[in-house]
């Protein structure tokens, strides 16, 4: 009785413990994986947020998978009800020992159930164990076994320090009291296998296993955080070593996390002392909102710009900002992220060059001759702005054209740049014509010498180039009256000597044309007092030019004279078919001159117009006008006529220079009224006019100016 009444309530115990010690395990499981998947959720959580792929979701998804997974053991222990149930009706039906079918039935049971654990944990990709606190490795899953490469059964009842070199049993013994205390540990732990040098890295969880309330083992979880571990270190080291400042900012600007080279640049201690700076204080310009935060109307995204920070020093560094935005899953602005490259010296240089550029663009526009560059494909590649002035072009009409192919090319220039290019002189000068806008032409002198790149290599030909026009107009005018007076001197004894018998022949031709009897006698006898007469005039001509007759200037009117000459005249030009078209301008200044020499004047310029005129067409207009300027008095003499070739007009002032048929020219004209006008003070030039024709021009001072300069 005793005896089945102690076997009763051993069977009644034996359920029960079974159903406490199963109950425990279950909720031990079932806390442990919870625990387990909030730690590493609160754990990757920030980890994962800092990363740029925005992975916080994949925490909160391990988390209610391990809920899930909970879940599922939990409806496994149906199965374990059933176990029980089983147990109990053996217990209480049978009452006595259960019986092999149901033996096999119950080891049935639990097999399955262990089956099914083992296939839950093993189904882990992270790596479980549980280990007793002398760590021996009492239970492992699939993971562990594939990491260490060996099977379950090779692995369990070892102890960790069998198959691991790091961590060392003396770190974890060391640890080992606080663990005790809390229960709890999780971070990150450096493994390093036997035989294998590489280290991994696992992010793990480790719970006490309890026993009546005492730590009896430690179940661990890790999870293979190996190559996320190296990305950081990679990160970590280059934003540590990055040569450009490398930041993290918040929306309002404050730096949350700044590398070495952006402390140094900006002349802080150490980061921490950046990193404690106002945004505000960042400003250079402490008007503008902080440069590191959002700007208003800012939408995120990409930033690329140049902004200005201020040192700790005050002074300004200027940078290119290449930053992005970074949301939160809500679609928050959390940061600002990205690199500072300090431009400050570049912008610095730029300027000076600027400056150094701008002084060279002075200089050589106030540089009286014009400054050409050549390079050696014979292109203009500068032309300074002088080119207005001198040729009254733009430098674009001429940069990147060649110096062959340029419009009314000079050869003398051409010929200068290619003895300099070909070294055959380094330094050369010649004289050339151009031709300004205005159609006129200019005589230049360009001075050439070659032009080294920084490599110290010929890049071409430099000229400066100066207009000598006037100079050599002026230089023209000199030789031109030195060349008057030795001829003058000359022709005077010339006509000195022929006046003589010029006289006699004039004398005795009258007397023998009155003794004459015969008609062609007669008539031949006029013809040669007609030619000696021409002669006398040639020889008067000749004498006024070498020694002008002693002038006797009186204050005239230049309109007045020329009214005398035309009446003089007036037969001449009607039998021509030449209308005058002449505009007498009443109240001009008068003029100190002398009215004969004077009517010479326009006398020869009336017959030069006359004759040019002639030559091309049977009538035509002499238009002549007066007018005054600056203290002198102008009379413009313009005909229809051919006008006067380029090639010629350098030459007609000329003595004896014609263009005219022998006998109808002497080439005395214009050198007379040239020799009469210097007399006078006063000039007379040519031009031709647009329409065609030729515009003789004789100006003179007015009479009170001139008496001022007596
Ligand atoms: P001449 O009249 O005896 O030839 P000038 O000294 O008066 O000598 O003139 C020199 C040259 O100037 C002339 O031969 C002629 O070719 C040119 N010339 C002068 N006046 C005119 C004119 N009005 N139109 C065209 N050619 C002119």
């Amino acid at each position: 009785m005793n005896q089945s009444s102690a076997d009763g309530a051993r069977r009644t115990r034996a359920p029960q413990n079974l159903e406490r010690e199963e109950s425990q395990l279950w909720r031990l499981i079932l806390l442990f994986m919870v625990l387990l998947a909030a730690g590493f959720a609160a754990l990757a959580w920030e980890r994962l947020e800092s990363l740029p792929f925005h992975l916080g979701p994949a925490a909160i998804g391990v988390l209610i998978l391990s809920i899930l997974l909970a879940a599922y053991a939990y409806g496994r222990r149906r199965e374990v009800g059933e176990l029980k149930v089983l147990l109990q009706d053996l217990q209480q039906h049978v009452g006595a020992a259960p019986s092999e079918e149901q033996l096999d039935q119950l080891n049935e049971l639990i097999a399955r159930s262990q089956r099914s654990f083992k296939e839950l944990i093993d189904s882990f990709d992270d790596a479980a164990c549980a280990m007793s606190l002398d760590g021996t490795l009492r239970t492992v899953n699939k993971s562990v076994s594939l990491l260490l490469g060996l099977p379950y059964t090779q692995i369990v009842g070892k102890k960790f320090t069998d198959f691991l070199e790091e961590p060392s049993r003396s770190v974890l013994e060391a640890g080992l009291p606080r663990f005790l205390e809390r229960r709890h540990w999780a971070g990150n732990i450096r493994v390093r296998l036997k035989d294998n040098p590489g280290a991994l890295y696992f992010d793990c969880v480790l719970n006490g296993i309890l026993k009546g309330g005492e730590v009896v083992g430690v179940s661990v979880l890790g999870r293979d955080v190996t190559e996320q571990h190296e990305k950081e270190l990679r990160f970590t080291e280059l934003f540590e070593t990055l040569q450009e400042g490398a930041y993290f900012s918040n929306p309002e600007g404050k730096l949350l996390d700044a590398n070495p080279a952006l402390v140094s640049i900006l002349g802080y201690a150490n980061r921490e002392e950046l990193l404690a700076v106002d945004p505000s204080q960042l400003n250079f310009d402490s008007s503008q909102p902080p440069m590191l935060g959002r700007a208003p109307g800012d939408q995120g995204g990409v930033r690329a710009r140049e902004i200005t920070l201020r040192k700790k020093d005050g002074s300004a560094a200027v940078f290119l900002d290449s930053s992005r935005a970074v949301w939160d899953s809500a679609g928050k602005l959390i940061r600002y992220q990205g690199t500072l490259i300090d431009i400050t010296e570049r912008r610095k240089l730029e300027r000076q060059l600027q400056q150094q550029e701008e002084f060279r663009r002075r200089l050589l526009e106030s540089f009286p001759d014009l400054i050409l560059v050549i390079d050696l494909a014979d292109r203009y590649t500068f032309v300074s702005s002088r080119v207005r002035d001198s040729l009254g072009r733009e430098p674009e009409d001429l940069l990147g054209k060649k110096i062959s192919a340029a419009e009314d090319q000079s050869p003398e220039l051409l010929a200068l740049y290619k003895e300099v290019v070909s070294g055959a002189k380094s330094f050369g000068a010649a004289e050339y014509a151009a031709r300004h806008r205005d159609g006129s032409w200019r005589t230049m002198r360009a001075t050439a010498s070659q032009l080294f790149d920084a490599e110290s290599r010929l890049a071409g030909v430099i000229m400066s180039v100066r207009d000598i026009t006037m100079e050599k107009k002026l230089e023209q005018q000199i030789v031109q009256s030195e060349r008057l007076a030795a001829m003058g001197a000359m022709i005077g004894g010339v006509a000195h000597e022929l006046n003589n018998p010029l006289t006699s022949i004039l004398g005795v031709s009258e007397l023998l044309q009155d003794s004459q009897t015969t008609e062609a006698a007669h008539k031949q006898v006029g013809i040669l007092q007609q030619q000696a007469r021409r002669a006398a005039e040639i020889v008067q001509n000749l004498t006024y030019f070498s020694r002008p007759p002693a002038s006797g200037k009186i204050r005239a009117s230049l309109a007045e004279i020329i009214e005398r000459t035309l009446n003089l005249h007036a037969y001449a030009l009607r039998k021509n078919n030449i209308a005058v078209d002449f505009l007498p301008q009443p109240g001009l200044p008068q003029v100190e001159a002398d009215p004969h020499q004077l009517m010479q004047v326009f006398l020869n310029l009336i017959l030069n117009a006359e004759q040019a005129i002639r030559e091309v067409r049977e009538r035509g207009t002499l238009r002549i006008r007066l007018g005054s300027s600056d203290n002198s008095v102008w009379a413009s003499f313009r005909d229809d006529g051919p006008g006067i070739p380029a090639e010629i007009v350098g030459n007609i002032f000329d003595p004896f220079y014609t263009t005219k048929r022998p006998g109808r020219g002497t080439g005395l004209g214009l050198s007379i009224c040239k020799a009469v006008m210097k007399e006078h003070n006063g000039t007379i030039d040519v031009a031709n006019a647009p329409d065609g024709g030729a515009i003789f021009t004789v100006t003179m001072k007015a009479a009170s100016a001139a008496g001022q300069g007596a």
